[in-house]
């Protein structure tokens, strides 16, 4: 069954009539967020029941949760056919001094969302891919997951968040769903998150990436890069032979990006493999004309991998030379490190039954 997730505004304007009833359905769903059709005061009885026949409504099941002292909150979800994903919702808290000195607090809400179960790239640092591949999201399944987060946090509906695609499943490679999941977060009748507001990370399908250009909109773009060359990269994210560096940097370069905005490259540090100077140095030299930043990742272990964490001296000197030759570079502080980070962990840990 299709669920009401899966359509923009105007597609439900032509499955329901007579169609300023999809404004109110989006209303309820999106603003109200009902977990059932009995819910909609203002739907009549007929349509209420002809949407209970035809459009599932509760398609994500939270059946663990896992709160961080640092504020974020991991999420399994169970889907309708017993598959499990993984959302994370993030909350950063700024500080910031006014002008007459007064300290101005704000909160912003990040989510981090899946995309696929399992994933096919196969990358050898990744939980998520020891799973293999199961199947593609769909569009609602992808909508869904905000939809919940905002209904179980009591977020406000005019409360603004951004989306990562960070989640499990490398996103271009769930492509159409993507694009409509993208479409229906931006209208504004629904759950109005600006395009400029999501970030699609992936780990480098340059077809794509062109393909995703051409669209043109608005969306922010982060490459999960990695290592500077093809070889270590190869190793990393098999993928890599198919879509070589060159090929994503030529993507890259071609991509519409915001005059205030940059892209972001995320590089997954790992002790002794691609944490020495070398490697930030041809990386400067790598994105010399791109308007980049730098995200630093400390790698993650779980059980089984040979790969370590690096030392945060070694992060901090990797910083600081991109730094000093005029690249922005954040690194990322694991947010909720003691509830199992990076994608793929919570899974595996319900998998294992030692919550
Ligand atoms: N498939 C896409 C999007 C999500 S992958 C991509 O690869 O870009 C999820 C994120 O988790 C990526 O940023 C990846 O670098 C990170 N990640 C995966 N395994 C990790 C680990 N063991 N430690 C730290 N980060 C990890
Ligand atoms: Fe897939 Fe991203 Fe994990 Fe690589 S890092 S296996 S692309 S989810």
């Amino acid at each position: 069954m299709q669920s009401i997730y899966d359509y923009q505004l105007d597609e439900l304007k032509e499955k329901v009539k007579p169609a300023f009833r999809a404004k109110q359905i989006y209303n309820w769903i999106y603003k109200k967020y009902v977990t059932s059709y009995e819910e909609m005061k203002n739907i009549p009885k007929d349509l209420k029941e002809q949407l209970n026949e035809n459009f599932s409504l509760d398609i994500l099941k939270i059946i663990k949760k896992e709160q961080s002292s640092d504020g974020s909150i991991k999420y399994l979800f169970e889907l309708q056919d017993g598959h499990t994903i993984e959302t994370v919702l993030l909350l950063m808290r700024n500080k910031k001094i006014s002008e007459d000195g007064n300290i101005e607090r704000s909160e912003q809400y990040t989510v981090c969302i899946s995309t696929q179960v399992g994933c096919k790239v196969g990358c050898t640092f990744c939980l998520t891919a020891k799973g293999g591949f199961v199947r593609n999201l769909t569009a609602g399944e992808i909508v869904a997951q905000i939809v919940q987060l905002k209904r179980d946090n009591e977020i406000a509906e005019n409360k603004s968040l951004n989306i990562v695609y960070m989640g499990m499943g490398e996103p271009l490679d769930n492509y159409d769903n993507l694009i409509q999941a993208i479409k229906i977060f931006s209208n504004e009748e629904g759950l109005c998150i600006a395009t400029k507001r999501q970030t699609i990370s992936t780990s480098g399908i340059s077809t794509k990436i062109k393909k995703l250009g051409d669209e043109d909109l608005g969306i922010q773009l982060a490459i999960s890069l990695h290592a500077v060359d093809d070889q270590l990269r190869t190793e990393l994210i098999p993928m890599n032979k198919a879509y070589n560096i060159a090929s994503i940097i030529e993507a890259v370069k071609n991509f519409p990006v915001d005059v205030r905005k940059k892209v972001m490259f995320e590089y997954l540090v790992i002790k002794d493999k691609n944490d020495d100077l070398k490697s930030a140095e041809k990386l400067v030299k790598m994105l010399s004309g791109i308007k980049a930043k730098v995200n630093l990742i400390y790698f993650n272990p779980y059980p089984g991998t040979s790969y370590q964490r690096p030392t945060r001296e070694n992060m901090v000197r990797f910083q600081q030379y991109l730094i000093s030759k005029g690249l922005m570079c954040t690194i990322r502080e694991s947010k909720g490190l003691d509830i199992s980070a990076a994608c793929g962990q919570l899974k595996e840990k319900e998998a294992n039954g030692n919550s």
